[in-house]
């Protein structure tokens, strides 16, 4: 068994002070810890405090929005989310995606929060501290060189985020919670293109909610794995039909998930296959993850009705 590093641990219950504990230097939130602690026992992160968001009541907060919608606390846990009758009536995309993360014990103790800001993921990133020196380290950690693409300059681990293609459809905006007041991002903003700075927020950002505006029209979401159950994604789609546009989020092919729109599902499904471009970050080929791409599309639109 890989032990932890040695780190503080604070446990705050006032917002404030979880942002100017955030804040620290060597300090890392953790919400459920489900991701952050198995990356600290490889010795990917080594911070010397961790600030726990569980006890904030902000962040475990779930109420009605007053123009329609719902906000959902940070904290709120993945299987939280899955159970909740209006995710569930209103939500059932999210519901289902919830509920795809891992197992039900990590959905138990992983959040919402969490899974939005999850590290992106890669074959030669996520291994053991000694697997990963035995290579040479790469870009993302510890090397000079990107063993996926050994001439670019760029990291292209993969957004591997199970809930966030449907909530980049469900057009959500997460509230961050910084020493001057709350900043609202758009979801389908908040994530950039390299694997190594893929959030486009400060380091030490609180997380505070997700703000869901009122239900639109379906949204078919799908998860290609290795396995029913524990696996990251392979590929991940969300497709929904609003009047005459299609729309669809393709992610685990690249740090930022793919938002595209066309108007006719072939238009939608050659876009797709014309912007995505699997690497080797995981074990499975990309030749075969593209080809996929045009597969699950077809079948998310079937789950709707449409093609
Ligand atoms: C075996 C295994 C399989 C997994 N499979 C999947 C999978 O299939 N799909 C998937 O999406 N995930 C998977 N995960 C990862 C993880 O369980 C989920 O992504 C979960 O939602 C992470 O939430 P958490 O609360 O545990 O995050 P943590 O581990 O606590 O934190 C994750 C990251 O978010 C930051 N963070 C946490 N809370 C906040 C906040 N409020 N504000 C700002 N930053 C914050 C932390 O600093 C850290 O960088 C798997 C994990 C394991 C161990
Ligand atoms: S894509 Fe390259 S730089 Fe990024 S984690 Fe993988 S090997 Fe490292």
């Amino acid at each position: 068994m890989l032990p932890l590093p040695r780190f503080d641990f604070a446990d705050p219950t006032d917002l404030a002070e979880l942002v100017r504990l955030a804040g620290e230097p060597g300090a890392r939130l953790v919400s459920g810890g489900t991701d952050l602690l198995p990356s600290m026992k490889h010795r990917l992160f080594a911070p010397t405090r961790l600030v726990s968001t569980m006890r904030v009541p902000e962040l475990r907060q779930v109420e009605p929005l007053p123009e329609g919608g719902l906000s959902l606390g940070a904290a709120v846990t993945l299987r939280e989310v899955a159970a909740m009758p209006v995710v569930q009536r209103d939500y059932p995309a999210l519901a289902k995606a919830a509920r795809t993360v891992a197992t039900p014990t990590i959905q138990a103790m992983g959040t919402i929060g969490g899974n939005v800001m999850l590290d992106t993921r890669c074959r030669y990133y996520n291994q053991p501290a000694g697997w990963r020196v035995a290579l040479g380290g790469c870009l993302k950690c510890e090397g000079p060189v990107c063993h996926v693409a050994p001439k670019g300059k760029g990291c292209y681990a993969a957004h591997s985020a199970d809930t966030v293609p449907v909530m980049m459809l469900l057009d959500v905006s997460v509230v961050f919670a910084t020493a001057h007041g709350e900043r609202h991002v758009p979801i389908r903003e908040l994530y950039g293109v390299d694997g190594r700075t893929w959030l486009q927020v400060p380091g030490g950002s609180v997380l505070v909610r997700l703000e869901v505006p009122p239900p639109g029209a379906p949204i078919a979401y799908r998860k290609l794995r290795a396995r029913g159950a524990i696996d990251y994604p392979q590929l991940l789609t969300a497709v929904q039909h609003i009047h005459d546009t299609w729309r669809c989020v393709v992610s685990a092919v690249g740090p930022a998930p793919l938002r595209l729109e066309a108007t006719s599902p072939p238009e939608l499904v050659e876009a797709a296959m014309a912007e995505v471009q699997p690497l080797t970050t995981h074990l499975a080929s990309p030749a075969w993850r593209k080809k996929l791409v045009r597969v699950e599309l077809a079948r998310a639109m079937a789950e709707l009705g449409i093609g």
